[in-house]
């Protein structure tokens, strides 16, 4: 036998009598069966095992197995994105003809799949305001397949009425999906209150560390499940298994993560609103946040990892508020260990224009941040610096 030809076989994974304590990562694309009775036992269910990475993968069903405990759900899926459940779902379970409703104040993504992508295929949308149940309920027409809710709006805060949406909905026969990234499983159950299908952007606070990619839905029905997943494996929304690997493991810590931001959005914000130049401070628990009996009936203390807030003296104060804070990193996502910054104005909200964003109460001065776990005491300190030296 040439070098050659034994180069190319694969080698053996070594004999060890002890095991990996670690979580091992599987890039094969590709898994051989022993033959093609196994191959047809694969494929019918009778044996289970890999076929193609882009069919599924030990490192996506690892992680899949771990949200679905958080989530008490079943046969979850990992994508690609966030934004890749929110398509899979919605591109999986409708049709030419059907509508969908969604929350008016749904991530940005979200509502550019609503407004222009589907009504391109033939699935007619709208948005009406989940606060307000009879208005949200009164948007269902007889054509409505399914309803696309966010619990805790972006950036706002707006906490949705969702006992009696979900009630409705429900009565009228309309399946229930709720993109649960802001609340995380931690804050809120949606299977626990009667939703049909879960999402989550994974890519936040349940990877982490801000270095994976990738989504989550789970369906309470197995139909449904087997359309999103079909969809899914057709068009590719296939996870990476090494961004697998990594959220993986920022979930050993997600709740010990999620405890600690929550604990410190709670008191920064309560900091936040004693500072001069502070026109207004959001956080769902807060006695003068708009929905919070609703918050706290809903998600009890657990007012989460955002907080709001907005400082008089527009752009130029809002310029020099991210300067004089050099270590809380001024970037348009959540979720991350660490503080995150952003200005929904510039960023997430630019394309409302100014009328769309007073709409919203979005102004020059508006930050939201996704609080970290760092040292409480440090972060308010840094907050105040950088906000006494813009107002
Ligand atoms: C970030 C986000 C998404 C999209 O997730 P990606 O992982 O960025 O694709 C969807 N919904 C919400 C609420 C988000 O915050």
């Amino acid at each position: 036998m040439s070098e050659h030809e034994s180069l190319v076989r694969r080698m053996a994974w070594p004999e060890t009598v002890s095991r990996a304590v670690g979580t091992p990562i599987q890039p094969s694309v590709v898994y051989a069966s022993p033959d093609p009775d196994t191959l047809d036992a694969q494929y019918e269910g009778r044996a289970s095992g890999y076929t193609y990475a882009r069919e599924g993968h030990p490192n996506a069903d690892v992680l899949a197995r771990k949200l679905d405990q958080l989530e008490g759900a079943r046969d979850g899926l990992v994508l690609g994105s966030g934004m890749a459940a929110v398509a899979a779902v919605l591109m999986g379970l409708t049709r030419a003809g059907d509508h969908v409703l969604g929350g008016d104040q749904l991530y940005g993504r979200s509502l550019r799949l609503m407004r222009e992508d589907l009504p391109r295929l033939g699935i007619a949308t709208s948005l009406a305001d989940p606060t307000d149940a009879a208005a949200f309920l009164a948007a269902i027409r007889p054509e409505t397949k399914l309803i696309l809710l966010e619990v805790v709006s972006n950036p706002t805060l707006r906490v949705a009425d969702m006992e009696a949406i979900i009630a409705g909905a429900k009565a009228r026969g309309v399946l229930v999906v709720v993109d649960n990234t802001f609340t995380t499983p931690r804050g809120y159950v949606p299977f626990d209150h009667g939703a049909d299908v879960v999402v989550h952007s994974v890519t936040k606070m349940l990877a982490g560390h801000s270095d994976a990619t990738l989504g989550y839905v789970a369906a309470g029905d197995a139909g449904h499940h087997k359309a999103i997943y079909d969809f899914a494996v057709t068009v590719g929304l296939t996870p990476s298994p090494f961004d697998c690997w990594l959220a993986e493991r920022g979930l050993y810590s997600f709740e010990l993560r999620y405890d600690r931001a929550e604990a410190n959005a709670a008191a920064l914000a309560d900091h936040i609103a004693g500072l001069p130049g502070v026109t207004r401070v959001l956080y769902p628990t807060r006695p003068d946040h708009p929905d919070h009996n609703r918050a706290v009936a809903l998600l009890g203390a657990r007012g989460g990892h955002m907080v709001s807030f907005e400082i008089a003296g527009g752009r130029a104060a809002a310029n020099r508020l991210t300067q004089a804070a050099p270590n809380i990193a001024f970037a348009p996502t959540l979720g991350d260990i660490g503080t995150t910054l952003s200005h929904p104005a510039s960023s997430s909200h630019r394309a409302l224009g100014v009328e769309g964003r007073a709409a919203l109460g979005i102004t020059e001065g508006f930050f939201r941040v996704s609080v970290g776990v760092e040292e409480i005491g440090m972060l308010c300190s840094e907050f105040e610096t950088a906000i006494r030296a813009a107002v």
